[in-house]
């Protein structure tokens, strides 16, 4: 492996993902699967992980070789610098991973960390599932409706982080550029001014909306709903959206139709394993998420967008404690929380490891192991249904016996075993 800057698994234990020139990969009994735990809460919430996963590939008839790979806090502590070459190798190497969060500093300071993790392995979709488990704690009264998947587009819009700072002497120069040789001269207050650019590009848009589709079609999902802002921001949101038709209607044949299509021509008659691509502007779609939850399916957006609707939906189900996520790119998966290192809470042993372990079911599924992912989730929805849950659903849950993270991953444990 010629690595330096992570923690070789146990001799013996090892075995290569693939080929490296492989598109597809095929997984060995005992993969080598890289795993960071992150900053903050992500070393209470990794290993618990990690335990509940080990337990499902086990159940399975499967091993795993962990491979500890480090950024963020504990990188800068064993190699002094915070995102080492060995760890985005390693992602590279064996195409798949997980993840816990890593702190941004706000303002001032080094540049996130996950946004440089994704851009080197051009993650370029961002996954995040809702759905209900039974027994979580929702503000809402069919949480069951919910059942969405959101692929957030992950390398541009705000994440191509194009900002000139308000006291930078460069931000002068592009307001003249947008004054002067562009015309726009009565748009820009005078005084200070921070201004941002945000890039949609053909490229970024059809691979994005293509996994949303490919994962639609794959998952027997009935529509894909392109989510943006193009009746004001015509020329970024707006093409997100005419480009997102195009491949809908130029790259599937009749497996994919418009909703036009759908009422113009076929009365409202969806064909069998087909998926219809529709559109909805981004401030209706987080309306309809509360309010007609049921008609969505898997959504496809932009980077803001994406990180909004995502949430709005997590909410529902009962919130960053739960909601988990992964990043593809052409055949890579690094698994990861949607929740950040929540630092008043790291080391203490009480936050919910929950939306860790789902990213794990979600990497597992991407891995083809099926049937270990849905072991890791019907016992996690098995523990948390007996009411043992951790602070955050305790506070509530009636009646409930409160744990600890470590003791939540043990009880998850001991429910694959029952379940198995
Ligand atoms: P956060 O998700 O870390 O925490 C917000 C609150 O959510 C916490 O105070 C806690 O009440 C709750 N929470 C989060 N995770 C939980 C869990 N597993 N169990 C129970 N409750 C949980 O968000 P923040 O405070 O906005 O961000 C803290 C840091 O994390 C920042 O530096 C931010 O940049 C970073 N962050 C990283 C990622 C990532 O690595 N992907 C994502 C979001 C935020």
């Amino acid at each position: 492996m010629g690595y330096d800057k992570v923690e070789i698994p146990p001799e013996g234990k090892s075995v290569t993902v693939l080929d490296e020139d492989a598109d597809e990969f095929d997984v060995p009994e005992t993969p080598i699967i890289p795993i960071l735990y992150g900053d903050g809460i992500g070393t209470d919430v990794g290993p618990a992980a990690q335990s509940v996963l080990e337990a499902a590939a086990h159940a399975t008839g499967r091993d795993v070789a962990w491979l500890r790979i480090y950024a963020g806090e504990s990188a800068r502590e064993k190699y002094d610098e915070n995102l080492p070459a060995d760890t985005v190798d390693a992602i590279r190497e064996f195409r798949i991973g997980i993840k816990g969060p890593l702190t941004t500093p706000v303002g001032a300071g080094y540049r996130s960390l996950n946004v440089a993790l994704r851009k080197r392995l051009d993650t370029y979709a961002n996954v995040r599932p809702t759905y209900h488990l039974d027994g979580v704690p929702s503000p809402v009264s069919h949480p069951k409706k919910m059942d969405m998947v959101t692929f957030r587009e992950n390398t541009e819009d705000v994440y191509a982080g194009i900002e000139w700072d308000h006291t930078d002497d460069d931000v002068e120069r592009v307001r003249e550029f947008i004054e002067d040789e562009m015309g726009y001269d009565d748009i820009i207050h005078d005084g200070p001014v921070g201004i941002g650019i945000k890039p949609i590009t053909e490229f970024g848009t059809k691979r994005l909306v293509r996994k949303a589709i490919d994962y639609a079609l794959e998952r027997g999902r009935d529509t894909v709903t392109l989510v943006h802002k193009g009746n004001i921001m015509k020329f970024t949101e707006g093409q997100f959206r005419d480009w997102g038709y195009e491949v809908a209607e130029q790259e599937y044949g009749d497996e994919v139709i418009t909703e036009d299509t759908l009422w113009e021509e076929r009365d409202g008659d969806q064909p069998d394993n087909s998926v219809v691509v529709n559109d909805r502007i981004a401030d209706n779609m987080l309306q309809q998420v509360l309010t007609r939850t049921e008609n969505y399916d898997v959504l496809a957006t932009m980077n803001l967008n994406g990180d909004y609707i995502s949430d709005a939906c997590g909410a529902q189900i009962g919130g960053l404690g739960i909601a988990p996520g992964a990043n593809f790119g052409d055949a890579l998966c690094l698994a990861e929380p949607v929740h950040g290192s929540a630092p008043k809470y790291a080391g203490q042993d009480k936050v919910n490891p929950t939306a860790m372990i789902l990213s794990g079911v979600l990497l597992f599924e991407y891995m083809g192991w099926d049937d270990a992912a849905s072991l890791a989730r019907d016992a996690v929805e098995a523990t948390i249904a007996s009411k043992r849950v951790t602070y955050d659903l305790h506070r509530q849950i009636e009646g409930g016996e409160k744990l600890a993270t470590s003791e939540f991953a043990a009880a998850v444990v001991e429910n694959i075993e029952t379940l198995s």
